[in-house]
């Protein structure tokens, strides 16, 4: 018999001869930090943490778990926002932290070789020295890693120019349910040669396989930025002047929107000034970037557009951080205020200023009390409709939101994945054909499902 946390744990000693005892972690204070997630709202007891060095121990590991039916919760930087990193009860929480190497650009291929637990702030620093970006960005990225953001195929905000996570993978390395690896790591841009593992595993969760190794794809840098922050009367005339600063903008990199009430509690938490003297209906952020400098065209389109009274330009690093800040501080603000419901679906742009008036009205019958702050990246369509003022646990939150998003041809999963969070709601954007195709792929690959259960299904 192994007691929960305890050192009598048979699978704990069998672990430790893999990894070293050090990185079999069964003390409560020693689990306690991979238990919880980053927003507070999901918690379970792990039966144990464990924390391979490399890709062979991490194969042992799996082998080792499914010898003694154990089931697995991959995690990376554990700031997944849907409760998929963290354990339910009584599973092994697998840790890539200590995988978090970064090998030296190949710069003939522009691509990098990274270990699944490096950051993307690593990532991102790496292909800088070399004069390359990594173009997957998010305001998680001391944080996200390799291998959790290709997990949920993360997007951020420059999914429009550069597409999500899926886009940049152009080789993987995973520890597939029976420990056996699968590696497809040459970096080939052609390759076709069956069914493509790599994207697969991309937006899969932790439910296929377990990412120890990517080859990514970088981009040439665009050193000169230039960042406007536009106020605007609604959500569809910002997605309006987007599309047509699109159009005509060359180098708009990021379309990204937010609205008074998540200004507000950026202001009041993290002392961030606002831009205008009074709110306006709606904020847009324009992000542009070239090797030339890019201000006198964006200038010159919003002056066409809008005129100058409602647009604050910078172009300086510190002036173009504050402007991100009242964006990106979002989240954390929305944190400090209290444990929020967070929802993140994506509209058919057309539509997203219909979504966000009819959000609110919903919200309001259906949850009295319920404080809805929206925010996102509009370029792609993705709005996050954090809710403060509820029970996180109230299902009406989510139900009013989804089923909006599904009435409305949307999706109710834009970037952050299923995870435990909205397993009830698949079907409202997925068919029955659909989920199961997807659950044959998942008992072909993980046949006694001991990778993520509950996670993208309930657990069988
Ligand atoms: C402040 C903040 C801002 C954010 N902004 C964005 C954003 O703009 N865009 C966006 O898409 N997301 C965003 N997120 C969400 C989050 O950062 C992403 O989902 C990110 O991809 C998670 O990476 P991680 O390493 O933290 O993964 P974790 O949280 O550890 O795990 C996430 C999921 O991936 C699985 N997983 C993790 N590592 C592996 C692995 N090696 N192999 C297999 N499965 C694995 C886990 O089991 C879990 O299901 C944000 C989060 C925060 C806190």
């Amino acid at each position: 018999m192994w007691s929960m946390g305890g050192t009598d744990d048979p699978l704990a000693r069998a672990l430790a001869e893999v990894v070293g005892s050090e990185h079999v972690l069964t003390d409560p204070e020693l689990r306690a930090g991979y238990e919880r997630d980053w927003t507070g709202r999901f918690q379970g007891r792990a039966r144990l943490v464990v924390r391979p060095g490399s890709t062979a121990e991490t194969a042992e590991v799996v082998r080792r778990c499914a010898e003694a039916g154990a089931a697995i919760v991959p995690q990376g930087g554990n700031t997944g926002l849907v409760g998929g990193s963290v354990p339910r009860g009584g599973e092994v929480v697998l840790s890539l932290a200590r995988m978090s190497r970064v090998e030296p650009i190949d710069e003939t291929a522009s691509q990098v070789t990274a270990e699944a637990g490096a950051t993307i702030a690593a990532v991102q620093e790496a292909a800088r020295a070399s004069g390359l970006e990594y173009p997957v960005d998010l305001a998680s990225r001391g944080s996200a890693t390799v291998g959790g953001t290709i997990a949920t195929n993360a997007g951020g905000m420059y999914v429009g120019r550069y597409g999500p996570t899926r886009a940049q993978v152009v080789g993987i390395e995973a520890v597939l349910a029976d420990g056996s690896i699968v590696s497809r790591m040459g970096g080939l841009l052609k390759d076709n040669t069956g069914y493509d593992l790599a994207g697969l595993f991309c937006g899969s969760e932790g439910t296929l396989a377990v990412v120890t190794r990517a080859r990514l794809r970088l981009v040439p840098a665009l050193p000169r930025r230039a960042v406007a922050v536009v106020g605007l009367g609604s959500l569809g005339e910002a997605a309006e002047l987007g599309a047509l600063l699109r159009k005509e903008v060359e180098s708009v990199l990021a379309l990204e929107a937010f609205f008074p009430e998540g200004a507000e509690l950026v202001h009041r938490h993290l002392g961030v000034s606002l831009p205008f003297e009074r709110h306006p209906g709606c904020y847009l952020l324009v992000e542009c970037g070239s090797r030339e400098d890019p201000a006198p065209e964006l200038a010159a389109a919003l002056e066409r557009h809008l005129g100058s009274e409602w647009a604050v330009l910078g172009t300086t690093g510190p002036e173009r951080a504050r402007l991100w800040r009242l964006r990106e501080g979002h989240p954390e603000a929305i944190a400090a205020e209290g444990i929020p419901q967070k929802l993140d679906v994506t509209m058919p742009l057309a539509r997203l200023g219909l979504f966000e008036r009819e959000v609110r009205r919903r919200l309001a019958s259906s949850v009295p009390g319920a404080r809805p702050i929206l925010f996102g990246h509009i370029g792609d369509g993705n709005i996050h409709v954090n809710v403060l003022g509820a029970d996180p646990n109230d299902e009406r939150v989510a139900e009013a939101v989804f089923t909006l998003a599904a009435e409305l041809e949307g999706s109710i999963s834009a970037e952050h994945g299923i995870g435990v969070a909205k397993v009830r709601w698949l079907h409202l954007t997925r068919s029955e054909a659909d989920i199961r195709a997807m659950r044959a792929i998942k008992r072909a690959l993980d046949p006694t499902g001991i990778l993520n259960p509950g996670v993208l299904f309930p657990a069988e």
